[in-house]
């Protein structure tokens, strides 16, 4: 995922949409986590998925958000932990290896700009996102994934 925090909103369409911190079941081999050779990601934010295997906390089973993902008014969605974030995030970007746009990602952000209507209707509140997002994946019974 593409989110960082020393940009302006503006810049970056990840500070309005934060899906991809939302929708998918983030995992990583586990040697990703500190303590373990030269892993990075803070492990109390991390679940065990296998013996080799661990992902994000809050994203077990997809489709709610990260532990680590956080929204302001002022800031928008970022990732409080983007220096350290697993291999899986600093994968998934905006633009395809070919450079082409990431035809999940703006699936996804297409799903952003949904909520943010839904929100600035009145009928909540865009912290309330990720419990939406469940619902809109219930609604289009998306398969959640790996990234
Ligand atoms: S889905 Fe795309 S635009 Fe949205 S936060 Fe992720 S990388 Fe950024
Ligand atoms: S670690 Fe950061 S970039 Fe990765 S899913 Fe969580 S909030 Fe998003």
């Amino acid at each position: 995922m593409a989110i960082k925090n020393d940009l302006t909103k503006s810049a970056n369409p990840c500070f309005e949409c934060g899906q991809c911190c939302q929708h998918f079941r983030v995992s990583f081999y586990h040697g990703e986590i500190e303590g373990n050779g030269a892993g990075i990601v803070p492990a109390q934010l991390t679940s065990k998925v296998n013996a080799h295997l661990a992902c994000m906390k809050g994203t077990e089973k997809g489709g709610a958000p990260c532990i680590a993902l956080k929204y302001s008014e002022a800031e928008g969605w970022r990732c409080s932990i983007y220096e350290r974030r697993p291999s899986p995030c600093r994968e998934f970007n905006i633009l395809s290896k070919d450079g082409t746009p990431n035809p999940k990602c703006q699936k996804l952000q297409e799903k952003a700009k949904a909520t943010r209507q839904a929100a600035s209707a009145g009928k909540t509140s865009p912290l309330q996102l990720g419990g939406i997002n469940m619902f809109i994946n219930h609604y289009l019974n998306e398969k959640n994934e790996d990234i």
